[in-house]
């Protein structure tokens, strides 16, 4: 018979100290998986590992800018030697970016791609490095509804293409993986209220969302963690290479 559950799992979440990213950390400690939280600023990601711990999790703090190659290695050797084999990931990291493509410089086209495309691509490569050493791994990338659409009323060419480019990279890596026993997929939230869609400047907008989401709301955080879990687990066991849109239905309309 099955065994659904995750506990005895080890997992590293970059992006991890703040809204969907620190949602996941803390659903996976309160799931009994060890979790590495990464961020930049390790302080606050720090915040989302004593969360944990205070739930009866274990947790580790990770400082890691993921636009560096250099520090991919080191943060999954740090996660190891607190936890043990690293078998799980979730590559959450993103940064948005709202300008006229007519307007738009090269830096401002540069730091989306470096850190949702790059950061994304050597995350996964550091992780898959060591998930092939003991024969077994499930990565879950975290892309966006702006994968499959342009959204209305925004101006963000370089969010949208990295986006699509995270799926497909997705798709390159399950299949390249395979053989590895390291599955590769995919999770594209809609419109989700982390700090950056609660505040009050974009609350004209937020409703326009809302309205044109069939489920009528944003996403809390949470609900973009439970289909994390469910394509990292052995719930998930035959499920590689997909992009999981946790919309509430927009991309239907
Ligand atoms: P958020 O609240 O702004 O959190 C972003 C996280 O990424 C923070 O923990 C931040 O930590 C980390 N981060 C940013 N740049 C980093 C870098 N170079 N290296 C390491 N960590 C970095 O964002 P969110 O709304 O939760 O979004 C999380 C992911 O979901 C993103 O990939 C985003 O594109 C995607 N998404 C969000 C929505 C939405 O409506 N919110 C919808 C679709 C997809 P530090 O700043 O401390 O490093």
């Amino acid at each position: 018979m099955m065994d659904f559950g995750l506990d005895r799992e080890v997992a590293l979440v970059t992006g991890a100290s703040s809204g969907i990213g620190q949602a996941i950390a803390l659903a996976l400690g309160r799931a009994g998986v060890a979790v590495g939280c990464g961020a930049r600023a390790g302080a606050r990601a720090a915040e989302t590992a004593s969360r944990i711990e205070a739930a009866g999790g274990r947790a580790v703090t990770i400082e890691w800018d993921v636009t560096d190659s250099a520090q991919a290695g080191a943060a999954v050797a740090a996660v190891e030697q607190a936890f043990g084999p690293l078998s799980l990931a979730v590559n959450n990291a993103g940064v948005g970016g709202g300008t006229p493509a007519l307007d738009m410089t090269p830096d401002q086209w540069q730091v989306v791609f470096d850190t949702n495309v790059n950061g994304v691509f050597y995350s996964c490569q550091a992780e898959a490095r060591a998930m092939q050493q003991h024969g077994r791994g499930a990565i879950v990338n975290i892309a966006s509804i702006s994968a499959t659409i342009a959204n209305r009323n925004l101006t963000q060419a370089q969010y949208n293409s990295s986006k699509a480019a995270v799926v497909h990279l997705t798709k390159s890596l399950a299949v390249e993986w395979a053989p590895l026993g390291i599955r590769v997929n995919a999770v594209s939230p809609g419109y989700t209220l982390t700090p950056m869609n609660r505040r009050p400047e974009v609350a004209e907008l937020v409703t326009e969302f809302a309205d044109t989401t069939p489920l009528g709301r944003l996403a809390e955080p949470e609900e973009i963690a439970g289909p994390v879990l469910f394509l990292l687990g052995p719930a998930a066991s035959y499920i590689t290479g997909v992009d999981l849109l946790v919309d509430g239905g927009y991309c239907c309309w």
